[in-house]
């Protein structure tokens, strides 16, 4: 079964009516650790910034997170 991807229409932030889907390169930091999620799509607001992640790009940003490729415990210390 398929679920469609919810259409995000207003910015949650602002109520703009302006927020869109963009694909490009995503800088985050996590624990002072920049990391970059490639080529990923989610909205975002131009008129307050405000980005918006789907599902999707919420699996692609943990994925690319270095909180998910810590070492394996046998390796840990
Ligand atoms: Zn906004």
């Amino acid at each position: 079964m398929k679920t469609p991807k919810p259409a995000i229409t207003s910015c949650p932030t602002c109520g703009s009516p302006r927020i869109r889907r963009v694909c490009r390169d995503l800088q985050r930091t996590y624990h002072n650790q920049p990391y970059v999620v490639p080529r990923l799509e989610f909205f975002e607001c131009p008129a307050c910034g405000e980005r918006v992640y789907d599902r999707e790009a919420m699996r692609k940003i943990a994925a690319a997170s270095p909180a998910y490729h810590k070492p394996s415990r046998a390796a840990a210390r």
